[in-house]
């Protein structure tokens, strides 16, 4: 289902906008503000390439095209609308403040991608916000969406970065910029609470039809499509947050508003990737109360499928009472959903291929080693890949650790465990460095990048760390250093968000 792009210099998007096809009610038609010198900061080119985008184009005009200074023929721009739980308190009416979805193309692999412009200007959802984006939490969406994808993890893309030109105003006058964001939806859990806090059920029958037709097609001839489609978001949304927990990220604001019915990993403002382990780890500067704490986002991503539960009930039965207790049997599935993919991530992370029932018990007891040794999460599974292929290293997984002595002991209890597996040691550490990365984007790297670029207009650091994040499972002798924590002086303890 390959498309070629138009011939036209102007039109290096093969649009087809379903989404602006819907109701009225869906969202508000919108032209990006104006940009005063806008500048290419970054083109994702096989990204690009990958959409059926002309790249010679958005080269020569990328600056226009993602400042939205010049809107691509096809485009149809708008601002989708949404409500959410924000911190637990339902807001009935968020919408895209600062996002402008210029339209939808169909990718070399023939699926429907959005391209949105995040930080285009105000809209009619930005209440009291100016509708821009200042450009340390741009770069900081860039590198942290495309580490993901890197990672295997799904999320969405960045497709360019763009300087505008312009002050935004926040506590300080900072640089302005654009982020051009590509997903697979924008559809969230809070799209399906704006249209039932409107009571507006023929609404909530177009989107979940829509949201079928777009992600679960499968679910059409279904005896239930709609009972289907709560069952298949919570399936996916299982598989995510486990892979979350596997590579140390922290969402940070797992609003509902935030949490895509693709399974796509959404919103990337405070978060950041885990340096010591610890489950109650909390970086963004809004969560007072750790409501997003690392151990908790299994919980609170099963609090947001409640909440879409809830408004797909009049779809599920017109007897309430049924719809509850068919939705209910789905929540409840959640948690072994969860656990199951879980252990396989982390069964798999510890080098282990058979499934014996004391498996648990031995990631869990590493965990508490981890924790109490205040070790790297990311270092102690890397290290630990290398043991597993050569005893030599030994001394460099023990020194991950304040105190190697629970190690050494949880190393023996491994050992045996071993015995009892059909591999080999070499191909144990192949299949533990495919998943345990080298490099993830630490909180430290990104915060130098971002101060070179907004501080210096330096962007050298952001495109180093964009190489070092592509290939996170290789070893590189020239990404070394950023596979190291943080030195005393160099840790990052809050994230801010993108506002
Ligand atoms: P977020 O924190 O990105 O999930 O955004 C929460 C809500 O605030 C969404 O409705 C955003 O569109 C809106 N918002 C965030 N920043 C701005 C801004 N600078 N201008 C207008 N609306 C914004
Ligand atoms: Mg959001």
């Amino acid at each position: 289902m390959t498309q070629t792009p138009a011939a036209s210099p102007r039109a290096p998007f093969p649009f087809d906008n379903s989404y602006a096809r819907l109701p009225q009610a869906f969202f508000a038609r919108q032209t990006p503000s104006h940009a005063e010198e806008p500048w290419l900061i970054k083109l994702n080119e096989p990204l690009a390439e990958e959409l059926g985008l002309d790249v010679e184009v958005l080269k020569r005009d990328g600056a226009d095209i993602f400042s939205g200074n010049l809107l691509p023929d096809g485009a149809d721009p708008l601002a989708m609308a949404y409500a959410g739980h924000q911190f637990g308190s339902f807001v009935p009416q968020l919408g895209d403040g600062r996002a402008i979805l210029l339209g939808e193309v169909i990718d070399r692999h023939g699926k429907r991608r959005d391209i949105q412009l995040k930080g285009a200007g105000a809209t009619p959802f930005s209440r009291r916000g100016d509708g821009r984006a200042a450009l340390g939490p741009v770069l900081r969406e860039y590198i942290v969406s495309e580490a993901m994808h890197a990672l295997g993890v799904p999320a969405t893309r960045a497709l360019a970065a763009v300087s505008t030109g312009q002050p935004v105003y926040r506590e300080q006058v900072l640089p302005g910029a654009v982020f051009t964001r590509v997903a697979a939806s924008h559809i969230r859990v809070g799209t399906f609470q704006f249209f039932a806090a409107r009571g507006d059920v023929d609404g909530l029958k177009a989107l979940s039809d829509y949201v079928i037709e777009r992600h679960y097609p499968d679910l059409k001839d279904a005896a239930n499509p709609y009972l289907g489609l709560f069952e298949a978001v919570c399936e996916r949304q299982a598989a995510l947050i486990a892979r979350w927990l596997h590579v140390g990220f922290i969402h940070g604001v797992m609003n509902t508003d935030n949490m895509t019915v693709s399974g796509e990993t959404i919103d990337f403002g405070p978060c950041a990737f885990m340096d010591e382990y610890d489950p109650a780890t909390v970086f963004s500067s809004i969560d007072q109360n750790g409501r997003y704490a690392y151990a908790s986002q299994p919980g609170i991503g099963q609090w947001n499928l409640a909440r879409l539960g809830e408004t797909l009930l009049p779809l599920i039965d017109a007897d309430s009472d049924k719809a509850v207790e068919a939705a209910n049997v789905f929540i409840k599935d959640y948690g072994e959903r969860f656990q199951i993919h879980w252990l396989r991530g982390m069964r798999e992370k510890i080098g282990l291929s058979s499934v014996e029932d004391d498996d648990l018990d031995l990631i869990q007891s590493l965990l508490s080693i981890m924790q109490a040794g205040q070790a790297d999460f990311t270092l102690t599974f890397r290290r630990l890949s290398h043991l597993a292929g050569d005893d030599g290293r030994q001394p460099e997984f023990l020194a991950t650790f304040r105190e190697p002595e629970a190690a050494k002991e949880w190393l023996s209890r491994w050992r045996q465990r071993l015995w009892r597996e059909m591999t080999t040691d070499a191909a144990r550490s192949a299949a533990m460095l495919s998943v345990n990365p080298a490099v993830i984007p630490r909180n430290h790297r990104i915060e130098q990048a971002i101060v070179a670029a907004v501080e210096e207009a330096d962007f050298s650091l952001f495109e180093a760390l964009l190489d070092a994040l592509a290939k996170p499972y290789e070893d590189h002798a020239e990404f070394t250093g950023y596979t190291q924590p943080p030195k005393a002086d160099e840790r990052v303890l809050k994230t801010f968000c993108g506002t």
